[in-house]
């Protein structure tokens, strides 16, 4: 395949990255310079990005340069035990339907911010991103993929103990502190993947994979997910849903690996890029 088409977000702006380099999608005549505005006109800004001359200068990409892929969604789902192996791991009956929670959008940060842990168990989640475009409501398992601007990769950051506790577990604040939802580099539209069904996922902690899948290990798919919270909530542009992570994860392991201060958390998919995240001291009161 040629060298992907992506988008990023430098300056604010709406951005190109293509072989190396980073540009300004209003400089080179694109019509919505704004993430949002592009993000919902997605076909207008996905025809023009496969006619759009990147010959210009643009700058060096430096991946440490680019901010939050969608600055401001306005809902943020998660997909729980999305993979049947994690779901074991976590002692959980495989899920018959998908298990629904949210990461409130405060808890959403672009690539290289460093995590401020918090106290309790932090813990990774490598986890693939769809990133809604046009979105709408009932949306079809068949007419999902088209609803879609792209994927991005995430960590699903999460406080086991909270999240876990008894008898009032708390997915959404568990998983929701600040910094809890890195995303980025880049949005990658569809066509810019050989097989978007079926990408490899991988997690290293300080250079040790922690966790290694493929999406097509996914127990409900991209397509299958969006159909069913459309059916219910009407997904609108910008809208993230962090799809669900594989098995591997810190509070699984023998012994149990909580996140440290100094950790270096990378999560790579195939096609996607790779988000690094360094992991910082709990604040003391
Ligand atoms: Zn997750």
């Amino acid at each position: 395949m040629p060298a992907p088409l992506r988008l990023a977000v430098r300056n604010r702006r709406f951005a190109v990255v293509h072989e190396g380099k980073v540009l300004d999608v209003l400089s080179l005549g694109g019509p919505y310079g704004e993430p949002l505005e592009a993000l919902s006109n997605w076909s207008e800004t996905l025809h023009w990005l496969h006619s759009a001359d990147l010959e210009g200068p643009g700058v060096p990409l430096v991946q440490a340069q680019l901010d939050c892929p969608v600055p401001v969604p306005r809902q943020v789902f998660g997909i729980g035990l999305n993979y049947r192996r994690h779901a074991e791991e976590n002692n959980r009956p495989v899920p018959t339907e998908p298990l629904v929670f949210t990461k409130f959008p405060s808890c959403i940060v672009g690539p290289n911010e460093q995590l401020q842990l918090v106290e309790g168990f932090c813990d990774y989640e490598a986890e693939l991103v769809v990133v809604i475009g046009e979105g709408g409501r009932d949306i079809t398992a068949d007419e999902a993929l088209s609803r879609i601007a792209g994927f991005t990769v995430g960590q699903d950051i999460s406080e086991r103990e909270r999240q876990m506790r008894g008898g009032t577990p708390q997915f959404s604040l568990a998983k929701s502190h600040p910094g809890f939802g890195p995303v980025g580099p880049f949005i990658t539209p569809l066509d810019q993947l050989e097989d978007p069904n079926d990408l490899a996922i991988n997690c290293t902690l300080n250079g040790e994979t922690m966790q290694s899948s493929r999406t097509s290990d996914l127990i409900f798919d991209v397509a299958t997910v969006i159909a069913e919270l459309s059916a219910i909530c009407r997904l609108l542009p910008g809208d993230l849903i962090f799809t669900g992570t594989p098995s591997g994860v810190g509070v699984a392991r023998t012994p149990p690996r909580p996140l440290a201060p100094g950790d270096i958390i990378e999560t790579t998919i195939e096609g996607l890029g790779t988000l690094r995240t360094e992991c910082a001291a709990a604040l003391q009161e």
